[in-house]
């Protein structure tokens, strides 16, 4: 059977070429005579691997040197957890901008450890848009003001990230990382789970300010503190490493087919394709969420009906479209573009989009 378009939203699709040269080393690597998952860690050729993942981290994203690139195992939901271990206290606030199910959690988590406010909740108006940078009112006492750059769930995105001054904005980028530049004058920190825009699961990409690395708690348990991860090139323990492989297979074909600024331009053509099919289809295709708050990964979208959605959701799949049910909780349909999802793909998704709605509609 061939591959399929594969529209889910983590683990998600990634470039086949990233699959076919792991594939091709996966039981020998570069001939050494054993696969690079049953190489010790602390080898050179692992080494080679690891620490490339992170230079080409730091180029792709041109990362400042005063920031850390640190691998974490967990997911970005350990992060949800362990950024307020690392920087709240019992006695200081943090601020949360609260988008949708993702930012939600975080600060769930965060309410655990210390005084962590919610400064904007879009639950209200059902999580269908971002605030402007007015509606936030941030405490200037906040230790750090947590984001979710993209709702992977609701399928809003920030389209440009707040400037909190002095205060250390801290984002989730689970979902749009390495799809957008960052502004590195507003990011002290982020984090990614690894599984949609750069690998398997199995992993957390954290980058974060040297400051802000100094300023985090010591007295934690070992894997809890962002200093020793850093002191340790992620490797104070054992790293997942065949996810750090694949970031790196991954990273090395992002820069091959142009680097950001291609990446960009494919994303804006495929999420411009899927949204004109959403909005020229007389209401047959209703998107739930504000025009301007509209994400380029994750397109959502409404049919007149529950058993129309379930009906496209089981044609699509088998004309080779896959995973196209919205989130359980969200119900509707959902799309997610990453990177790794070929214009052709959307191309496809679109053209079945119109035969259905001339069949049903
Ligand atoms: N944040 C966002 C925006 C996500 O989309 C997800 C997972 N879909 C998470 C956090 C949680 O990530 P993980 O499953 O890696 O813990």
């Amino acid at each position: 059977m061939g591959r399929i378009f594969n529209f889910s939203a983590g683990p998600s699709i990634l470039p086949v070429e990233v699959l076919e040269e792991a594939s091709r080393q996966l039981v020998d690597y570069n001939n050494s005579g054993m696969s690079l998952i049953e190489m010790s860690h602390r080898g050179k050729i692992y080494d080679e691997v690891h620490s490339g993942a992170i230079v080409l981290v730091r180029e792709i994203l041109q990362v400042p040197d005063d920031y850390e690139i640190i691998f974490i195992q967990g997911g970005a939901t350990l992060q949800f957890g362990m950024v307020p271990m690392a920087l709240l206290t019992a006695d200081s606030s943090a601020d949360f901008v609260v988008t949708g199910t993702w930012a939600k959690k975080a600060y769930q988590d965060a309410r655990l450890i210390g005084n962590a406010q919610i400064i904007w909740d879009g639950a209200d108006e059902k999580y269908r848009r971002i605030p402007s940078i007015d509606e936030l009112s941030l405490h200037d006492d906040a230790v750090y003001v947590h984001i979710c750059s993209n709702e992977t769930i609701d399928g809003i995105q920030w389209q440009q990230l707040p400037d909190t001054g002095g205060i250390p904005l801290i984002v989730d980028m689970s979902s749009d990382i390495m799809s957008r530049p960052v502004d590195w004058n507003k990011v002290s920190m982020l984090f990614a789970g690894t599984q949609k825009n750069l690998a398997p699961a199995g992993m957390a990409l954290v980058i974060m300010k040297k400051s802000l690395v100094g300023k985090a708690r010591k007295d934690i348990p070992a894997y809890l503190r962002y200093d020793l991860h850093a002191n340790e090139n992620s490797l104070y323990n054992t790293p997942p490493t065949f996810t750090v492989w694949m970031t790196n297979l991954t990273l090395h074909w992002l820069k091959r087919i142009g680097g950001l600024p291609e990446i960009e331009k494919r994303r804006d053509r495929k999420a411009a394709m899927l949204y004109d099919a959403i909005d020229n289809s007389g209401g047959y295709y209703t998107s739930p969420v504000d025009k301007n708050s509209r994400s380029t990964m994750n397109v959502v979208w409404h049919m007149p009906d529950e058993q129309l959605e379930n009906k496209f959701v089981n044609d699509a799949e088998k004309e080779g479209l896959s995973g196209l049910k919205g989130h359980r909780s969200v119900g509707g349909l959902r799309a997610s573009i990453y990177n790794a999802m070929p214009v052709e793909g959307v191309q496809t998704l679109v053209e079945f989009m119109h035969r259905f709605m001339e069949k049903h509609g």
